[in-house]
């Protein structure tokens, strides 16, 4: 590629960057004068602050890894922090991670307000035609999911004072140990949190999604319908299928976001560690 930037008057050994048009002088304000391509002439130096810059400004994607004049792919310090970014495995991890984190604390909110997930609202049927608050439908699904996992087959995680003939299921042998030996009920314990915790999750998850549609009422009413105590019937069940199908959703969304923030912010993060452009031989 030829010099197209037409400074005849300096001479070639003299170092100016390309972008701000000063030389080696502004080095300690704007970094050292590199040659991060393969551009020759003129436009072959840059400071290392004025590339940087100007590569997180440019408008091009692609202005980021490579220079534009010569396409070369500019080379990284640490090169494995890129892979790391857009590793699925890393980023996967991360997110199941923090989604983990996320369904523990839930858990923990859940039952310090266990008290109040007993009893399903309280605002009566017209208020709720004309103005449905979201806390509530999420408490209402809340409240029909734990419901739920209480009359499931599950039952028995829920139960603290579990003891193992309490849970005498379906398809148990009768001489199989029921937990092993060591570190009893740690595993159970933690899926129990997580069974706790997930219900709201995925209710928070959902009515976020279903506010800006208006599906809030409808969505509502089933849940209350569910989440009522003492009654069991057909159409009780299918409702709990739809709650649990609802709430799985939601649950799924908010994996999703999970994982797509976890992306971002192990993208930028690694990204910002790695702004040590390496110099051409
Ligand atoms: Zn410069
Ligand atoms: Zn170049």
């Amino acid at each position: 590629m030829s010099d197209n930037t037409g400074n005849n008057h300096n001479p070639p050994e003299e170092k100016q960057c390309r972008i701000c048009l000063d030389g080696p002088e502004a080095e300690r304000e704007l970094g050292k004068l590199i040659r991060p391509c393969l551009c020759k002439g003129s436009i072959s130096y840059v400071h290392v602050q004025c590339l940087q810059k100007w590569r997180t400004i440019s408008t091009s994607k692609s202005a980021f890894f490579s220079c534009p004049q010569c396409h070369y792919k500019y080379r990284f310090a640490r090169t494995r922090m890129v892979g790391l970014a857009s590793n699925p495995v890393l980023v996967g991890g991360l997110s199941g991670f923090f989604f983990t984190l996320i369904v523990m604390l839930a858990s923990y909110v859940t039952t310090y307000f266990m008290a109040a997930f007993e009893e399903p609202t309280t605002s009566s049927y017209f208020s709720s035609v004309f103005f449905v608050s979201p806390l509530e439908v999420a408490q209402d699904l809340v409240v029909a999911a734990l419901r739920i996992l209480k009359e499931g087959s599950i039952d028995g995680l829920l139960d603290d004072t579990i003891t193992p003939t309490a849970t005498s299921g379906s398809g148990r042998r009768p001489g199989r140990p029921l937990r092993p030996p060591s570190n009893p009920g740690f595993v159970r314990r933690f899926i129990k949190r997580f069974l706790l915790g997930l219900p709201l999750v995925g209710a928070g998850s959902l009515v976020h999604m279903l506010l800006s549609v208006g599906y809030l009422v409808p969505v509502q009413w089933l849940a209350r319908y569910r989440g009522n105590r003492n009654r069991r019937d057909n159409s009780r069940d299918l409702a709990a299928l739809i709650v649990v199908a609802l709430l799985v959703m939601g649950t799924l969304r908010a994996l999703l976001k999970v994982y797509q923030l976890t992306q971002m912010v192990t993208h930028r993060l690694l990204l910002r560690a790695e702004d040590a452009i390496v110099e051409v031989a």
